[in-house]
This record gives C-alpha cells, structure tokens and sequence, in this order.
C-alpha cells in the first residue's frame, strides 16, 4: 500500500504522524493509499523550515523568483497527462476535467511571473518641501492555505503562486481525501529551483488546522471549502490576529429568460449543473426559467440530454461524469433526493437506480432533475454538491432576480437572454460575486480575481488578481525629508505638509 507523506523541507516524510487515513478510489471503493495525518510536531517542524528559509527567499529579487515560476508552469505542463491522471484516481473526475483543474490553477502561477511588476510599490515625488513618500510591499512571512477535495490542483495553485512569488514561506494543507497532485505540484516547485523551506505540505483534518490557526508564527491563512468551516476558520484565525481570508459554498442560480435559445441554455445546464458530477462550488445547481412556457421548453430539452449523459469511470475516455468523492457523500446525496420527492417535488429525471457493471462499490450517483421546486425544501436550500439539478419556476424576471439574491450564498449567478438589457440590469444588481451573461460558469481568469459574496467568502480580499498579491504582502509606506526640507526647531503640531 502507498504511504503518503507530508512535505517538508523539500523532503517527503511521515515525520511523527502515528495516524493514517485511507485514500479511496471513488470509481471502485477501493483503498489505494494511506496519508498520514500530522501531528503539532509535524506543523512546529514545516514551520521552523519555513520560518529558516523565508528571510532568504524574500531578500531574492523579484525576478528571479518569478522566474521559478517559469519553470514550474514548465514542468506541469511536462507531466500534465500524469498529474490529471493521478488526479482523477483520487477524485473521480474525467481525465479532461482533471486538466482543466490543472489549468485552472496553472495560469495563476502564470499571472505570478510577472511578479516584479505586481509588486511594484508607489512613490510621490515631493509630497512636500524636500520630502518624498514611497510604499511598498513586503511579505507577510509566512502564510497558509487549506484546501478543499474538489480542485486538488487549481485551489492550491490559487494560493501557494501569490504568496511564494511575493516572497513568503507557505504551508499547505490540501484535502486528506486527494492529496497527491499537491504532493507532486510541490516535488515540481523544488525541481523548478525553489528553495526547501519555502513550500511545506501538510496532511490531515481539523487537528492540524486548529494547529495552523493557532500557530504564532503563520501571519496569514487562505481557506476555501464549506460555509461552516470557512466561519470557523474566518472567526477563529481573526481572533489570532491574523490575516484571513475564507471562501465557503454556494448554490448558484442560472436564470433562463423566455427570448434565451433554449438548446444552448440547456447545454450549459448540462455542463454547469453536471460537470464533475455537480461537485463544484461554481456549479449551477438551480435554474430559474422565466415564464410557465420557459419552464416546459427548458425542461423538456434537459431530459432527453440527461438521460444520454455518460457517467462512468475516469478510466473510460467516453465518460461525461464521473462518480461522486465518498460513500458519505453518496449517501447523503440520495437522502436529499427521497427528501426532494417526500416534500413534493417533482422529480423528472430520476438518477436513483443507476447502476454501473464491474463498479458496484464505486461511489457512482445517477443524475437527477428535479422540477417545481419550491423555496422551503431541502433540495433548495441545501447545497448538494451533486448531480442534482433543481428547477424553480419563476413568474417574471424580478420573482428570479429576487430569488437569486434572498438566497443566503453569493458565488456564482447566470443569465441566459439575448436582451443585452436584461443582463445588463442583472449584473447591475446582483448581490453576487460572479456573474456570467450567457456563460454558466463565469470562473474568472487569473489576471481578474475569484470570490463570492454573503455565507460563500468571509474576508475582504479575493483569490488571484491583484487581490492576491495584497492578501500575501503588507503596505510599509516610508516618508523620507532631506537636509534642504528640515527647518531648524522642534514642532509640536501634528505634522502638517505646507
Ligand atoms: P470541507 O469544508 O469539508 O473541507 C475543506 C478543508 O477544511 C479541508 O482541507 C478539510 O480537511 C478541512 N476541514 C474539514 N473539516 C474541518 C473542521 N471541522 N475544522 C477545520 N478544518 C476542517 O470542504 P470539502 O468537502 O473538501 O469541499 C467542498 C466544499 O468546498 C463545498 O461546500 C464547496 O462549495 C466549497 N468550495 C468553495 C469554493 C469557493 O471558492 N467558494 C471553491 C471550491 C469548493
């Protein structure tokens, strides 16, 4: 059986961890490795390695830790096929979708070779007689980022490019359930010439985030994952004193206006809703037509494509979607179905017999639709992250504008129309942080920054974009006078520029 280590100081190890925690295969049900689970000796040694090689590291110049990043993309793009490989294994999804993970995250370590220019400060020539004022930006030391099961690859990405190119030490905490591309995405960032020290991987669950929380010497923590853990760890590291920043989950509304063409609106459902078996937090898991007439277009041209979808193993190059991360999940997922059924919805595709030969024990899940969903179900308000699609029908486009913002998550909305205002009012006013104009999943590129609103993200800054560089550095402003400004005597007025 594999063991999977921690990484630290460039180095993999099991370190002190006496725990294991099975790694599954969700295709089969099989085990296919164990990772260990840190200990607090595990984070005190990742951290006294971060902590020996970050003064170093930041005093490198930007360029040529910008230039790491040129290797690095390099290299992952050398062993894509093997990192999306490795990554369905673990995850379940398609090979393709493994690489668009990959990706993903890959251009944000793309956006972070250009470092030297990010970090660039500012600077005012005479702010008064012989006085100049500059601001810079300087590392926070180092930081943190816990990482959820459904991007492996992406979301680490997101994290560790900012806060290393900006000369900061990391630790990484990736999800216990798919940890191997983050072991290998760090083997590759040593390849690439970073220093050791500067990337440490850590595995485990609430322990050794508490342990990071509470860690004196972690200056900032990035989380993403569920909404109750995002407000813990958003609570709990503020009131260390920290910087933090803490995305959480979603249910993410498309609504579908009468003039929208119905057969693109419905592949974009397909995709949006059922991509990675729906385990995506910008996944559309609520369509919102307009209209009665919208409603029977919308949902008559979603069966029959649900029904053809291909659901199977990672392995078989035709599958569509792959299974679900756990048996737990699994489970639960068909808990919200009978629960969708029991309180009245009507259920218009029923994935609850699928069934897949050869692949009993696999954590597979039929994709559902269901129509007439109402507010007050758990389907709705719930999120399943699943193959579940609920259909709630709206009367006029204010009742799907109003729906979308009384929902309690923020993360993702769109609209699918060809009246360009319609959708310019829609962006206008609502509360949600990402917005696609006939675009289901409008995860914005690395240049341009990724966050929700209201119970998806807690915390001020986003990931990637500019954002990212101010969430890992800290503003020093400097403000210098010359002999030819300084005036002979003491003032004892609040300094005032005349
Ligand atoms: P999760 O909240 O269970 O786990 C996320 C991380 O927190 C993992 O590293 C896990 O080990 C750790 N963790 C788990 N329980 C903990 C606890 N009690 N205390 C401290 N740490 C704990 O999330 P998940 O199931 O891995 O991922 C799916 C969730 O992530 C969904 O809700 C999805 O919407 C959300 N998500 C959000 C975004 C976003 O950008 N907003 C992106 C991807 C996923």
């Amino acid at each position: 059986m594999r063991t999977i280590g921690h990484f630290i100081d460039g180095v993999e190890t099991t370190g002190n961890s006496a725990e294991f925690q099975d790694v599954f295969n969700p295709a089969t049900g099989e085990v296919q490795a164990r990772v260990a689970l840190a200990t607090e000796a595990d984070l005190d040694a990742a951290v006294a390695a971060a902590a020996a090689a970050q003064p170093k590291w930041a005093a490198t110049n930007p360029q040529r830790r910008a230039r790491v990043f040129f290797n690095f993309v390099a290299l992952i793009n050398r062993d894509m096929q093997d990192l999306a490989e490795l990554l369905s294994a673990e995850h379940g999804k398609t090979v393709e979708d493994s690489k668009g993970d990959i990706l993903r995250g890959l251009e944000v370590a793309e956006f972070v070779a250009g470092a030297p220019h990010l970090l660039k400060g500012e600077f005012t020539d005479g702010a008064g007689p012989g006085i100049d004022m500059y601001s810079m930006r300087q590392p926070v030391g180092i930081g943190a980022g816990i990482t959820p099961f459904n991007f492996p690859a992406m979301i680490p990405l997101w994290m560790l490019s900012p806060a290393i190119a900006a000369g900061n030490a990391f630790i990484l905490k990736p999800s216990e359930r798919d940890p191997s591309v983050p072991m290998r995405l760090a083997q590759l960032a040593i390849e690439a010439g970073l220093p050791r020290g500067i990337l440490n991987v850590l595995h485990g669950g609430k322990a050794v985030v508490d342990g990071i929380l509470h860690h004196d010497q972690i200056s900032a923590v990035s989380f993403v994952g569920s909404t109750p853990i995002a407000r813990y760890v958003y609570a709990t590291a503020a009131s260390e004193g920290k910087r933090v920043q803490a995305f959480g989950g979603a249910k993410n509304h498309m609504i579908i206006m009468p003039d929208a063409d119905m057969d693109k609106a419905a592949d974009a459902l397909m995709g949006a809703g059922y991509g990675s078996a729906g385990e995506r937090c910008m996944a559309v898991s609520v369509a919102v037509p307009v209209g009665e007439e919208t409603a029977d277009r919308i949902v008559a041209a979603l069966k029959p494509r649900i029904e053809k979808l291909k659901v199977g193993p990672a392995t078989d190059k035709a599958s569509e979607m792959g299974p679900v991360i756990t048996r737990a999940s699994k489970d639960r997922i068909a808990a919200l179905v009978e629960s969708g059924i029991a309180q009245g919805a009507t259920l218009a595709v029923d994935g609850r017999a699928f069934s897949l030969q050869g692949y009993e024990n696999g954590y597979f899940v039929g994709p559902s639709l269901f129509d007439h969903v109402t507010t007050d179900m758990d389907i709705y308000k719930e999120e399943i992250f699943g193959p579940v699609l609920s259909v709630v029908r709206s009367k006029t486009y204010e009742d799907a504008l109003r729906l979308t913002m009384d929902n309690p998550y923020g993360n993702g909305t769109a609209i699918f129309t060809r009246d360009g205002d319609a959708a310019r009012d829609f962006a206008a006013r609502v509360n949600v942080g990402m917005v696609g104009i006939n675009v289901p999943v409008p995860v914005p590129l690395a240049y341009h920054s990724f966050g929700g609103w209201k119970a998806s993200a807690f915390g001020d800054l986003n990931q990637h974009g500019t954002d990212a560089i101010k969430f890992w550095t800290r503003t020093k402003t400097v403000t210098a006078r010359w002999p030819s400004g300084i005036k002979d005597g003491a003032e004892f007025q609040m300094p005032v520029m005349k």
